[in-house]
């Protein structure tokens, strides 16, 4: 994908595809920007990530007729994240974003409708890379955040098909099992709970929680 201008700086002929994509890109650009409040590298490598991961399964209109049919698995947590969630409009509301924090620059994109899945990771030497194409930008952030609007996919993503079982109790739909905790009682849905010694447990009750009750 190639900017008109980083286009005529290599001599390259743009194709008419490439100024649609182009412009697609720019506009999903805008709208993930005014959701994660700035502009950042990791809006732009987000964005590109997912249109790749989308063209990758055949999910062409992910807000529209194929909401349905996507779920989409992030590994980190970070400025990329939001842009993922924008360009996608999956959502851990919607149970259609689920966030496996790995801290690793990575997603998957599964299609329900045909099973195939492809996990989009980002070089590790793509930052290095970024510095060929704007050496005479010396703020490092914003070198990268001009190259990774340009750089082509092979120079930023990995991609790799895989296998991804959904557990139907992380399925999108209505909420399944609803049961209390034998230990404290508050009540856990969607198969969350865990039996140990034939009691019926949270995972805070089980493996201790991330707070503590003062
Ligand atoms: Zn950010
Ligand atoms: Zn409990």
């Amino acid at each position: 994908m190639y900017t008109v201008d980083a286009g005529k700086r290599k001599g390259c002929q743009i194709s008419k595809d490439l100024l649609i994509s182009q412009r697609s890109f720019n506009d999903l650009l805008d709208e993930s920007v005014k959701i994660h409040g700035h502009l950042c590298p990791g809006q732009v490598l987000g964005v590109r990530l997912s249109m790749l991961g989308l063209d990758k399964i055949g999910i062409y209109d992910p807000k529209g007729a194929d909401r349905k049919k996507l779920i989409v698995y992030v590994e980190i947590d970070r400025c990329a994240t939001d842009a993922i969630q924008s360009v996608t409009g999956c959502s851990p509301g919607k149970r259609s974003l689920k966030l496996m924090d790995y801290g690793k620059m990575a997603a998957t994109f599964v299609n329900l409708g045909t099973d195939r899945s492809i996990r989009v990771l980002s070089r590790e030497d793509s930052k290095q890379r970024a510095k060929n194409y704007f050496p005479e930008i010396e703020d490092k952030y914003k070198c990268q955040l001009e190259a990774y609007k340009v750089m082509p996919d092979e120079e930023l993503f990995e991609c790799r098909e895989v296998k991804v079982k959904v557990p139907v109790e992380d399925m999108p739909g209505r909420p399944g099992r609803r049961i209390a905790c034998d230990t404290c009682g508050e009540f856990v849905q969607d198969s969350r709970d865990i039996t140990i010694d034939g009691k019926v447990v949270c995972k805070a009750c089980a493996h201790g929680g991330y707070y503590d009750v003062l």
